[in-house]
């Protein structure tokens, strides 16, 4: 079988997945015409980037148009069932979707709201495509600590249900993990999971700081590259990492494939995941990035399973359903 039928005929999984990022561009169409709006000239370059992305400012600015979007119950709903169509035309079993619920609250929207919208979009999503997802709810590192934890505080009434983790998003280099310590040990006291972005724009630091705050996922991770204590020390603790080539290459987090650590976590016994980061503003989705694995950074059909595999043992789905799908896994040869 071509490595493009086969990659789309495999059960696939997505745990880094953010909502705003993967928008249809369509519905912000649709929304500005609605609201007699005009949208810039080049809206393309607003919500996408191309590979050669010169900035992670560029990239950044992608955001702006869909949370103008998702500033409505309606928005958020209807983006929640676009993604999980989408996840069934590429046959992704289960996602984890991320979301900032402090950036849906601009125009009026509550916390409670923000979540009584994503529920329902979840219930008609799975309901018309099979596709199980849960929300990790980020708290941004540029809010105040009473922001993040008044969100965290919200979301902890929809745990697990609803909301399976949480996560640290946004300037990795002006806001470094230590300083959310208080974020996360109140996370703990309600018993949330968490995964953390880490090391997506060259700090290692970030990375150790992730391990001593309790994360039991990296989101991204790239800057252990190179650092095989640090390796030593995820794989001790099977901490998940969900690296997403394509994003990374055009935040430039890595170059490109020739240095791209994937197979060497994998060699390294990491429990490492692929996923799409953002959608529509990488132009991606996970055919893709397991075919661009396969042919320019060279996995075999092994590591890909392996890939597979690890998403399956890092996610925070539920246990029955990683049962059903690891089931489903052995039938390549798992
Ligand atoms: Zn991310």
């Amino acid at each position: 079988m071509m490595n493009k039928n086969w990659i789309e005929s495999l059960p696939k999984m997505d745990l880094h997945c953010h909502l705003d990022g993967s928008i249809h561009p369509q519905r912000i169409r649709d929304y500005f015409a609605a609201a007699g709006k005009a949208l810039p000239d080049d809206f393309d370059r607003w919500i996408s980037v191309e590979e050669d992305c010169p900035s992670l400012t560029e990239y950044l600015r992608c955001f702006d148009l869909p949370l103008r979007w998702l500033q409505t119950s309606e928005g958020l709903s209807q983006a929640v069932v676009d993604l999980l169509h989408d996840a069934r035309a590429e046959n992704t079993r289960y996602l984890e979707i991320r979301f900032a619920p402090t950036l849906h609250l601009e125009e009026g929207l509550s916390y409670d709201q923000v979540f009584q919208a994503l529920e329902r979009g979840r219930e008609q999503g799975e309901r018309e495509t099979g596709v199980r997802c849960r929300f990790i709810v980020c708290a941004m590192r540029h809010h105040s600590m009473t922001d993040n934890l008044a969100m965290l505080e919200a979301a902890s009434g929809h745990w697990p249900q609803l909301v399976c983790a949480a996560d640290l998003a946004g300037d990795e280099n002006a806001f470094p993990n230590r300083l959310f310590a208080p974020f996360f040990s109140r996370a703990q006291e309600l018993g949330l999971s968490y995964t953390i972005h880490a090391g997506e724009t060259g700090s290692r630091e970030n990375i150790y700081a992730a391990l001593e705050l309790g994360a039991c996922r990296i989101g991204h991770g790239i800057a252990m590259a190179g650092d095989p204590e640090l390796m030593k020390l995820c794989r001790k603790q099977e901490i998940g990492i969900e690296i997403c080539p394509t994003s990374n290459f055009q935040t430039k987090a890595a170059s490109g494939w020739a240095s791209y650590p994937m197979r060497d976590y994998l060699a390294a016994g990491l429990r490492v995941s692929l996923n799409t980061d953002n959608r529509t503003v990488s132009r991606t989705d996970q055919n893709r990035e397991y075919l661009r694995a396969m042919e320019e950074g060279g996995a075999s059909r092994e590591e890909i399973l392996q890939l597979l595999k690890n998403g399956c043992l890092m996610s925070f789905a539920p246990q029955e359903l990683k049962d059903a799908y690891l089931r489903e896994l052995e039938q390549f040869g798992v």
